[in-house]
């Protein structure tokens, strides 16, 4: 029976192994009434209130439930994935924050005052936590050929362009560790988005070099299908026929597998994917993982399998994370998994310089051993899994491995992919630095005053390594 015959005679639905439940969601306002954490201690509770007050924070019934293993609390990976940790923010932040939370809770002269000094601190400190890593908000202005900017696009690599759809902006529970927390704290101008799917197809139809589209957010999985549709259908039309990719970033096979499953509208969303992929697309959902915890439910096996039975593919992409994965124990179950299931392992992250980044930070030297180490405990099929990768300004750059050339320790590096296409897979060294965690403390070897693509980079661009 071909994928098409099973979805609509509804025997992919017919044997769902467990029963479908209602979208229960915790943020910050209701940190007290989640009952898993009531046991937690006083100053626990706390802690999670001043680092939710600068960073968004949003979890569901599901990963409260299934994924997280209280026992284990406050160590277990997926508590540390989705609830604040003290260290998320500096002593400093913390102490200032804090010490308004207290004030604002015993204050009996009129909140009003405290409240607008706590306002007027969180939004310094999000300032000072580089909220547009490598250039994210300069990126946002493509333009048409009549000047008007095309909102929610962003176009870096000549054959992909990304597309932030405004339904799409949010998740079903937040990852503590998200570059693009800043869009999530409620300041509209942090925000990249757009309604008009007008824009996308404007562009798109003008830009015939774009194979790929990455629909991205947040997720765009929390979007109804209906709103999916505005956006997807209309390239079926063969004025979009260069435009032969389709790819979904989520984490709701992680927070809601229930998405592919059980949603009133999971049906329609699973046949549209089969329309693209009949019309010819490939169509990947781009999967979010970090740990292989967040596969270890049937919900999340029955949601990969109804995928993939539309003829999409399921690719896995995530970050190196301390106090999550930074362990090759934790990746390569996870890529196993992955290939048992039909997943398709595709990059690894180094995390970017924004937010929490002090807290989650992992040396370059240590991402690259872990995963080496990942890599050689599994089978030739999980190891199309690339990195460890910084998506830094000028592209992706991997850290292909630490060695020593004519006397000098070094760190072998190479993009993954460039600004420039030309400047893609030709190796290229830095002095080797075993603090380093990020390219821009990164300095060239061998005495050379600068990497190889930086002076084009800046003439075209920013010039700016981060
Ligand atoms: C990673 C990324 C892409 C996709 O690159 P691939 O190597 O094709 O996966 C596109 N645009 C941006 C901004 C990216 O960071």
């Amino acid at each position: 029976m071909t994928a098409t015959n099973l979805l609509q005679t509804g025997e992919i639905g017919a044997s769902v192994p467990e029963q479908g439940r209602p979208f229960r969601v915790y943020t910050q306002r209701d940190l007290d009434r989640i009952t898993a954490i009531r046991h937690l201690p006083a100053d626990q509770r706390f802690a999670m209130k001043v680092v939710s007050t600068v960073l968004p924070f949003r979890v569901n019934e599901y990963v409260i439930e299934r994924l997280i293993d209280w026992a284990n609390v406050p160590d277990d990976p997926i508590f540390q994935l989705t609830f604040p940790q003290p260290g998320m923010l500096s002593p400093e932040h913390y102490a200032q924050v804090a010490d308004l939370l207290r004030r604002d809770a015993s204050s009996n002269i009129g909140p009003s005052t405290v409240e607008a000094e706590l306002d007027a601190t969180v939004a310094r400190i999000r300032e000072e936590l580089n909220p547009h890593p490598a250039g994210q908000r300069e990126l946002n202005t493509p333009r048409l050929p009549n000047g008007d900017v095309v909102t929610g696009l962003q176009h870096k690599y000549r054959e992909t362009v990304l597309f932030f759809p405004s339904q799409g902006q949010t998740c079903h529970a937040y990852c503590s560790f998200c570059f693009r927390w800043a869009q999530f704290v409620g300041d509209k101008e942090l925000r990249i988005a757009t309604n008009e799917a007008e824009g996308l197809h404007a562009y798109l139809r003008q830009h015939r070099c774009v194979t790929d589209l990455l629909v991205t957010g947040g997720d765009p999985m929390v979007m109804k299908t209906r709103h999916l549709e505005t956006y997807l259908e209309p390239l079926l039309h063969r004025d979009f026929d260069h435009v032969q990719t389709i790819r979904l970033g989520t984490k709701a096979l992680s927070f809601w597998p229930y998405r592919f499953v059980t949603d009133p509208d999971s049906d329609a969303l699973l046949a549209l994917l089969e329309r693209l992929v009949a019309a010819g697309k490939h169509v990947a959902l781009m999967a979010h993982f970090n740990h292989w915890r967040e596969m270890d439910t049937d919900i999340c096996e029955r949601a990969i399998e109804r995928i993939r039975a539309t003829g999409a593919e399921v690719r896995s992409q995530g970050p190196l994370l301390a106090h999550i994965n930074d362990d090759p124990d934790a990746w390569a179950p996870l890529w196993r998994q992955q290939v048992r299931l039909g997943v398709i392992p595709y990059y690894m992250f180094v995390e970017r310089d924004t937010g929490a980044h002090h807290h989650f930070k992992v040396p370059l030297v240590r991402a690259w051993e872990v995963y080496r180490e990942a890599i050689q405990q599994v089978s030739g099929l999980a190891r199309t899994v690339r990195g460890p990768s910084m998506s830094a300004g000028p592209g992706k750059v991997e850290i292909t491995g630490v060695t020593e050339v004519a006397g000098e320790k070094v760190f072998v590096l190479r993009f993954l992919q460039a600004r420039n296409p030309d400047w893609v897979n030709r190796p290229f060294f830095a002095q080797f630095d075993p603090q380093a965690t990020w390219l821009d403390e990164l300095k060239p070897a061998f005495g050379e005053s600068e990497f190889f693509f930086e002076g084009e980079y800046r003439e075209r661009w920013t010039g700016l390594l981060h």
